[in-house]
């Protein structure tokens, strides 16, 4: 599981137009859309731009998908990693496939490299759990320390990463030169669900009937990852119904499923 390198096929491009919500949070990215568009127009007058920049907020918001799309605005490659990757790994490798990842991306620069979940290896050092296991965690850390001091961001890659525990992370992770600037990405108001909604009903079949304002005043505490789920479950229960066009019933259906595998889940955890 290498690091993956997105081709940014126009027609499989990601942009903020698919990213509803977050109006916030795109306002804050822009700044490294334009930067890696055009890097030597920042760094001319001697500037530097965050290395790192954090996206926070609960599973299933959009940090991947912010993070894609600011990749797709710009036009550069997208190398994606993630810290679970990290976990269970020989000696060694953990830190090789970071110095590897950090490699084929300033060879690709302008681009961003993408960690998500990072608190699966950016946990705060010395309070491990297992020994032995815990090292090699610690190691994929310090490496990749080393490599975010050890690049200029005139180079034109920049970082990003997501986390639904920032408490959780190891302070040099955040200090300056580093991850030194943090995105909240938390999930979506009344008006942000009827956006998503509208993103993820856009090539369906609806029937007049379709409210979305309605089906989003229906999913309070959704994030945009169960609205996703609800719509093509409801388009799949429309379909198994026979039906032409996909219903406000099959809608209502749907949310009551995704509501379910919800508390479902919880459960498990608890
Ligand atoms: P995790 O922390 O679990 O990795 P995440 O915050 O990275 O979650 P994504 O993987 O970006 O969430 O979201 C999953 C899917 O949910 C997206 O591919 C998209 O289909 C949908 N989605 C989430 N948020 C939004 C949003 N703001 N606008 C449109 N679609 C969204």
């Amino acid at each position: 599981k290498a690091a993956l390198y997105e081709n940014l096929d126009e027609h499989t491009r990601i942009t903020f137009k698919d990213v509803a919500g977050l109006d916030e949070a795109k306002a804050e990215v822009m700044e490294v859309v334009d930067f890696l568009k055009d890097p030597k127009k920042y760094t001319k007058l001697g500037g530097k731009l965050p290395k790192g920049v954090l996206l926070v907020g609960p599973p299933g918001t959009g940090k991947t998908l912010l993070a894609k799309a600011v990749a797709g605005e710009a036009n550069v490659p997208f190398f994606s990693i993630s810290g679970s990757d990290f976990v269970e790994m020989f000696v060694g490798v953990g830190a090789a496939r970071v110095r590897d990842l950090f490699k084929s991306a300033k060879e690709k620069a302008p681009c961003i490299i993408f960690i998500d979940e990072i608190d699966a290896v950016g946990r705060s050092r010395g309070k491990g759990f297992m020994m032995g296991a815990n090292d090699e965690r610690e190691n994929t850390l310090n490496q990749l320390l080393v490599e975010m001091d050890g690049f200029a961001t005139d180079k034109g890659v920049i970082l990003m990463a997501a986390t639904n525990r920032a408490d959780v992370l190891d302070s040099a992770l955040l200090r300056p030169g580093r991850f030194d600037r943090q995105i909240v990405v938390d999930r979506p108001d009344l008006k942000g669900r009827t956006d998503i909604f509208a993103v993820h009903t856009k090539n369906l079949s609806l029937s007049p009937d379709v409210n979305l304002k309605a089906l989003a005043s229906q999913t309070p505490g959704f994030a945009g990852a169960e609205i996703a789920n609800a719509a093509n479950e409801a388009a799949l229960l429309a379909s198994r119904r026979g039906k032409q066009s996909i219903e406000m019933k099959d809608f209502e259906d749907a949310i009551e499923r995704v509501i379910a595998g919800l508390e479902k889940k919880n459960k498990v955890i608890n």
